[in-house]
């Protein structure tokens, strides 16, 4: 098996049956398997995604207008720990693992072997353009696979320069960016995958579990929903402002793990909307439309959309916009009710519900109207309520007392549950999500037990009945 790094091209003019024709031969070839490629590959990765690093931030200035540290923070910073950890770690990661092996297969032993799947795709969305490619790549590149990654054509100058990136550093039977909209994402999920990786909406990850089921792919769809925040009567107020603040307006809200609404306890609700008022204007100031480091909605649909969802009588805060620039400020609404179409929907902006509610029991009771979230955020001192929610509400990840930190952790798994989503990533769980867990039992040729072969006879079954129990 050679281990000699490809020949890279920025041949453009492959078809999508050519290019999954070269994959597919390059991956029987055995080449992406060794650690030494796998490790290679990251370290140019890394190489490549520093050389591109300015790049990368003009833009997503243009398509989302981050500011440069934002995007430090939330998409190039996470991709290089994320590589810096698999680099780190990929060989132990390879490392067949011993298991125990039961009296009733002695003297066999036993042990778990992580292979490649093959043919990956990579689904993303626009709201971390960059990162949302980036970090599932990672993981197929540690676990030994060949990808393609379709970036989302609503952020066009982020899917421009990973395009470039790549295309220009990998061959394309290795890794290999294709830029289209829905109809090539369609096309792309008409062909047959060894594992599918999709981020984006709750609908949109159906259609693709549809496609992935006519030909039994396996998927990990990293989806989105509306996640809570709680805030008890325990909790420290301006802590929680200033931690709902950074979770809610980072990106203008447009984050899948951002607090989709707040839910308080009736006895401190005016304090808490008086902490996130003082918050909102300490971190944005008094007029945060002029504010340069405020973020933009991703487009003028998604600016329509979020209008609608702003009712002007139930605006406690902010609520003013400049359609010309796709700006939302800062928002909080109060008065909301459960059929309101705020809560109709992932909001997915920069707007806020705070919904009184009369103790953590009740809570309860309106997070699970809804599907399971991806996240859930709770306030509180209180470790009897840590564990009351944590027990008792299911949700994807999250934090006591903080808000997004919990992704900020390769340590941790990151991923929904039900509606908001199936599998995880992140870490060593990125590198799972890409391999198949193969069982292995070796035996030897010289001993044997002669109670698992015919005849079967009483004496045997005794036996057996000791062993299996
Ligand atoms: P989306 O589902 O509209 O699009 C995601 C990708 O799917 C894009 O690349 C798009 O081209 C493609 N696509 C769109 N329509 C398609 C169709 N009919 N058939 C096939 N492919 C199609 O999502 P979005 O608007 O880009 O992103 C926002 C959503 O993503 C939110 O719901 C958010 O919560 C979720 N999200 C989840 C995570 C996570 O890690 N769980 C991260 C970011 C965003």
């Amino acid at each position: 098996m050679s281990h000699a790094l490809p020949a890279t091209t920025t041949d453009t003019t492959l078809t999508l049956d050519e290019l999954i024709k070269r994959q597919d031969q390059y991956f029987q070839s055995g080449a992406t398997r060794s650690y030494e490629f796998r490790h290679a590959q990251l370290q140019k990765l890394l190489q490549v995604a520093q050389k591109y690093e300015k790049a990368i931030l003009d833009a997503l200035a243009h398509d989302l207008r981050k500011h440069e540290t934002e995007s430090f923070l939330a998409e190039i910073g996470i991709t290089y720990a994320e590589i810096s950890d698999a680099l780190k770690h990929l060989k132990r990661w390879m490392k067949p693992q011993r298991v125990g092996s039961p009296l009733a297969v002695w003297p066999a032993r036993s042990h778990i072997v992580s292979e490649p799947l093959g043919r990956t795709l990579i689904i993303s969305p626009w709201n971390y353009p960059y990162q949302l490619c980036i970090t599932p790549l990672i993981g197929a590149i540690a676990a030994g696979n060949v990808a393609v990654i379709k970036p989302s054509e609503l952020a066009p100058h982020t899917a421009a320069v990973l395009e470039k990136m790549i295309n220009e550093s990998f061959a394309p039977e290795f890794i290999h960016v294709m830029n289209g909209g829905v109809k090539l994402s369609q096309q792309l999920l008409d062909e047959r995958w060894d594992h599918i990786f999709f981020t984006g909406s709750t609908a949109i990850g159906k259609v693709v579990a549809a496609a992935a089921a006519k030909h039994l792919t396996p998927c990990t769809l990293e989806l989105g929903g509306k996640s809570p925040c709680l805030v008890t009567r325990n909790a420290n107020l301006d802590v929680a402002a200033r931690r709902i603040v950074f979770g809610k307006f980072l990106n203008a809200g447009q984050t899948c793990v951002a607090p989709d609404y707040v839910l308080v306890e009736d006895a401190i609700h005016d304090a808490l909307i008086e902490a996130l008022r003082r918050e909102i204007t300490l971190r944005f100031g008094s007029d945060p439309l002029r504010n340069e480091q405020l973020p933009r909605i991703i487009n003028e649909r998604h600016f329509q959309r979020l209008t609608r969802l702003i009712e002007p009588g139930k605006v406690n805060f902010g609520g003013r916009m400049d359609a010309g620039q796709l700006l939302i400020e800062p928002t909080l609404m109060t008065g909301v009710q459960v059929h309101d179409p705020v809560m109709q929907e992932e909001i997915f902006g920069p707007v806020l519900p705070i919904i009184p509610v009369k103790d953590l029991e009740h809570a309860k009771k309106y997070i699970q109207g809804f599907e399971k979230p991806l996240a859930l955020y709770l306030f509180s001192g209180d470790k009897r309520e840590h564990q009351n929610i944590i027990r008792s509400v299911s949700f994807g990840g999250g934090c006591i007392n903080d808000t997004l930190m919990h992704l900020a952790n390769p340590k941790l798994p990151f991923g929904g549950v039900g509606a908001s989503g199936t599998g995880a990533y992140h870490g060593k769980y990125s590198f799972d999500a890409f391999s198949h867990r193969k069982a292995v039992l070796v035996n030897g040729t010289g001993l044997d037990l002669p109670v698992r072969y015919f005849p079967w006879i009483p004496s045997k079954e005794k036996i057996l009945r000791l062993l299996l129990k």
